[in-house]
């Protein structure tokens, strides 16, 4: 299926011509000792260095290495044998010395982290690299930018996509179980995100593409009918999983950017993520925080599709000043508020009258997005699959307090410049009661 869609040019009907950059995608139980070894040959590299840390060379890089000895191509395996490796600025150093001067390309064998640790690295000394992936645990495989902790903080930097990829259905099939539930929440977060999206079209007139939005929830949908063959762990429904998560980056490629793979949901998600960061606390896979997130947006879909606005009280509303919000969002952000004042500072999107144009636009098109609100799934539909999954579903499961929670549903929107379900509710004068709503429903317990 996903081979339609790379090394061609698309001429679509939303008026873009849509392009992939990655040139080969391989998902086979050959795919290490036939396409690999063929991939190489066919570019002539003579030298390369294989990167793993401990579990992606237990995964895949002793068989890497091992079908490597049987041919004439040189390598060198760097190896780091840290219990956890996090993407910053040791991982990037010590890769960046180990390779110096050497190596025509560099094989990432891993999932995120040394991925995006080789996608930087490689870029940045001028080198190829391509990937063998062994979890299906996230959908940036084929990602173009390198998500890097800097300073403490999470940032972006836009780098390369990998040459090739290379995928053994066996080897994502034994990935641990939450690496698996990890990707499926990170693939569940593109049903909201497509309705993030079509949202933001219908109030901003934002581009927006069916042909790319179809391909993305087509490829969710499929997922969620192997959801028995993930939890037995077949190899097939691994591949299938990995397969949709490819495509969305794709459609990642295909958009220019990543509004078909990433919403509000995903904002959640980056606002935990940078609070775990900045206090020195476990890291929770991408993924996990994604479902969790995902189940947060629908519940705001659920909630728009029951109001009935008053647009005159709205207006009249009064709302925060700027010096009340930036002493909030130093509470929220911490150490990384200054970027977050900044961001708004240029996008503006709290403006009053900013929201004052789009209150007139929500208005006139109130029936669209209340239709579009009522046919979004149902929060229990994507929490009914994370628990067959065994996957965490509440903020509670992975750590989040009451606090952080309520302060991610109301300011994680202001983490992009993108409009979403979440920025929609602050428009309404809804978003305070609904986080209230939200908490209380998930920590009544506590
Ligand atoms: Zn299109
Ligand atoms: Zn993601």
């Amino acid at each position: 299926m996903i081979e339609q869609y790379i090394s061609k040019s698309i001429k679509c009907k939303c008026g873009k011509v849509h392009k992939s950059r990655v040139e080969s995608i391989e998902i086979n139980d050959n795919a290490i000792d036939t396409d690999l070894i063929a991939f190489l040959k066919a570019n002539k590299y003579r030298s390369l260095t294989v990167v793993c840390d401990k579990n992606g060379y237990k995964a895949a890089g002793k068989m890497v290495c091992g079908t490597l000895e049987k041919t004439d191509i040189q390598y060198k395996l760097h190896l780091f044998h840290n219990d956890f490796l996090a993407p910053d600025e040791y991982a990037i150093g010590n890769l960046a010395m180990g390779i110096f001067g050497e190596s025509d390309i560099i094989v990432a064998v891993g999932s995120g982290t040394v991925n995006d640790v080789c996608r930087y690295v490689s870029a940045v000394a001028g080198k190829e690299f391509c990937t063998v992936g062994t979890a299906p645990s996230m959908d940036g495989y084929i990602s173009g930018s390198s998500a890097l902790i800097y300073n403490n903080l999470k940032l972006t930097f836009e780098t390369h996509p990998p040459k090739a990829v290379f995928f053994e259905p066996t080897i994502l099939a034994n990935a641990p179980r939450n690496m698996i539930s990890s990707g499926v929440g990170d693939l569940l977060g593109k049903i909201n995100c497509l309705c993030d999206w079509k949202l933001s079209n219908i109030i901003n007139g934002e581009w927006y593409c069916d042909f790319i939005s179809g391909i993305v929830s087509d490829a969710v949908w499929k997922t969620i009918d192997c959801c028995d063959g993930l939890i037995r762990g077949d190899s097939e429904s691994a591949a299938v999983l990995l397969e949709a998560l490819l495509l969305s980056g794709v459609c990642m490629d295909f958009a220019g950017n990543s509004r078909p793979a990433s919403g509000c949901e995903h904002h959640i998600s980056h606002f935990w993520e940078m609070r775990f960061l900045l206090e020195g606390r476990k890291a929770v896979f991408h993924g996990t925080k994604v479902g969790i997130g995902t189940v947060i947006a629908l519940k705001a879909y659920e909630y728009v599709s029951a109001l009935n606005p008053d647009f005159k009280a709205i207006r009249n509303k009064p709302r925060m000043s700027f010096d009340e919000w930036e002493n909030n969002v130093h509470k929220a952000f911490l150490g990384a508020s200054n970027e977050i004042i900044e961001l708004e500072k240029k996008s503006g999107k709290n403006d009053i009258e900013k929201l004052d144009t789009r209150l007139s636009v929500i208005e006139e098109n109130w029936d669209k997005i209340k239709a579009l609100a009522s046919d979004a799934a149902k929060p229990e539909i994507i929490s009914s699959i994370l628990k067959r999954l065994k996957a965490p579903i509440t903020p509670a499961e992975i750590g989040v307090e009451k606090e952080l929670a309520k302060q991610a549903i109301i300011y994680a929107k202001e983490i992009r410049d993108r409009y979403t379900v979440l920025q929609l509710l602050w428009d309404l004068g809804e978003l305070d009661s609904f986080a209230e709503t939200v908490v209380n429903e998930y920590y009544k317990m506590y």
